[in-house]
């Protein structure tokens, strides 16, 4: 396809990515600014379910993801001593309960995208420790001033820069008009893997206000640390890594299971990533030639469980519309809305009872928590959590003439 049209996408993450992948398949010369000064590592498992497993089918993704699929056997619920109260195998959901048949590393799902994006042909301009200084914009474009100092004018700016996107502060308003504290703040970070834990097994561990886990890796030596805090908002934690850690050391102290040794290990952890659990809610998510796309413009929070299929098929259909229609990129952001929002009216539900739910306050909170897990994980009730883990697979994707025609070198 022979256009003008320039994209400048902001934010080098699964959204980020898999949109430029996409537009550049279409022909469409694309530029990305990622803020970090390399791919971001971390995150712990995600999955591949419904419209987000088909959206990775259809861009050719699959035999990537399956060499890096982690090997899940199941869940299971341990008490402080680390013995297991509940044990949920992958198989007693059929693949479709909080563990799913295909699940992936959040960095290895990033890295199998920048590796389709360097195999694809086309102008694909990728900047590394850059990032959106300001932009203004008029009926033929945007204005960008970068960091870097650098002027650029684009056709259509992307914010795929996720939950704290600094695209939507300057588009469209300031965070809070669109972020909404969900009670509490989770953490992710990769430590060695303790001896003696069952492989394939991802634990979880239940205290008052806290979540402690540990999630298979790709590398049997290291597991994915989780950890869930239910605790008051506190705006001086962003960005300061020692208050984080400080917080972590003391809500999960006297712990027991192996939160020693996680603590221990955190501090050396290449890829810590702490966050609030927010959810965002933007009413549109175009303002004329600038859409939100991913965290950015949708977020559930992890307690979604569906951040990473949002993504996917937000930037799949995104990339679709601006492909069918790229002399009206305008039009094609409002096409884009009307097709992704089925999808997100049921993505961005949380499981009942949100974080609550899952992280109790006392220690009598705490038991019920547990007999609700049994619960959950009984025959009867089996079919009841498929579906809650189920809930976007009625959603119809639509296809796009690229489909077929992925591009390779
Ligand atoms: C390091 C990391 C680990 C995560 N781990 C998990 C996890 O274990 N489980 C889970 O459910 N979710 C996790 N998430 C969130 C999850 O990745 C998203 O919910 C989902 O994949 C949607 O991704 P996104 O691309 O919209 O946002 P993100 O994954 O947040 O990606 C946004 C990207 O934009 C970049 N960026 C930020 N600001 C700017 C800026 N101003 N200019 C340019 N670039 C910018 C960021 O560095 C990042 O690479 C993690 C996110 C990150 C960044």
């Amino acid at each position: 396809m022979d256009t003008d049209l320039h994209v400048l996408v902001s934010g080098g993450g699964i959204a980020g990515n898999a949109v430029a992948l996409q537009l550049l398949r279409a022909g469409i010369r694309t530029t990305v600014v990622e803020r970090a000064s390399a791919p971001r590592p971390g995150g712990q498992a995600v999955d591949l379910r419904g419209p987000s497993r088909e959206v990775a089918q259809r861009m050719g993704l699959i035999p990537g993801i399956l060499t890096h699929r982690l090997d899940e056997q199941g869940m299971e619920y341990v008490d402080r001593r680390g013995r297991a109260y509940v044990r949920m195998p992958t198989e007693m959901f059929d693949g479709k309960g909080p563990v799913a048949d295909i699940e992936i590393t959040r960095g290895d799902l990033n890295q199998v995208l920048l590796d389709a994006l360097t195999d694809t042909v086309g102008t694909l301009d990728y900047r590394y420790g850059e990032w959106i200084e300001a932009m203004t914009q008029d009926e033929g474009g945007v204005d960008v001033l970068f960091a870097s100092g650098k002027r650029q004018r684009f056709g259509l700016v992307i914010g795929a820069d996720g939950v704290h996107s600094a695209t939507r502060r300057l588009a469209f308003g300031p965070e809070e008009q669109f972020s909404t504290y969900l009670g509490g703040y989770t953490s992710y970070f990769t430590v060695p893997a303790p001896a003696g834990i069952e492989p394939g097994w991802m634990s979880l561990h239940l205290k008052p206000r806290v979540a402690v886990g540990l999630r298979p890796d790709a590398d049997p030596h290291t597991a994915k640390a989780l950890v869930m805090l239910r605790v008051d908002a506190d705006p001086a934690l962003r960005g300061d890594v020692d208050a984080q850690q400080r917080l972590l050391r003391r809500m999960l102290a006297d712990s027991g299971w192996l939160t020693p040794q996680i603590l221990d290990a955190m501090v050396d952890a290449p890829d810590f990533y702490f966050d609030e659990l927010a959810r965002i809610d933007v009413p549109n998510l175009s303002a004329g030639r600038v859409a939100l796309l991913g965290d950015a413009g949708y977020c559930g929070s992890p307690l979604s469980g569906m951040g990473t299929a949002m993504a996917l098929v937000g930037a799949y259909l995104l990339a679709g519309e601006l492909a069918a229609g790229p002399t009206d990129p305008v039009n094609a952001l409002r096409r884009y809305e009307t097709a992704v929002t089925p999808f997100l009216d049921k993505a961005k539900k949380l499981p009942g009872g949100g974080l609550a739910a899952m992280v109790q306050t006392t220690r009598l909170g705490s038991m019920l928590g547990r007999a609700l897990a049994r619960v959950m994980a009984s025959r009867p009730l089996r079919p009841v959590m498929i579906k809650m883990m189920s809930g976007t697979d009625e959603y119809e994707l639509p296809s796009y003439p690229a489909d077929s025609a992925p591009t390779a070198r």
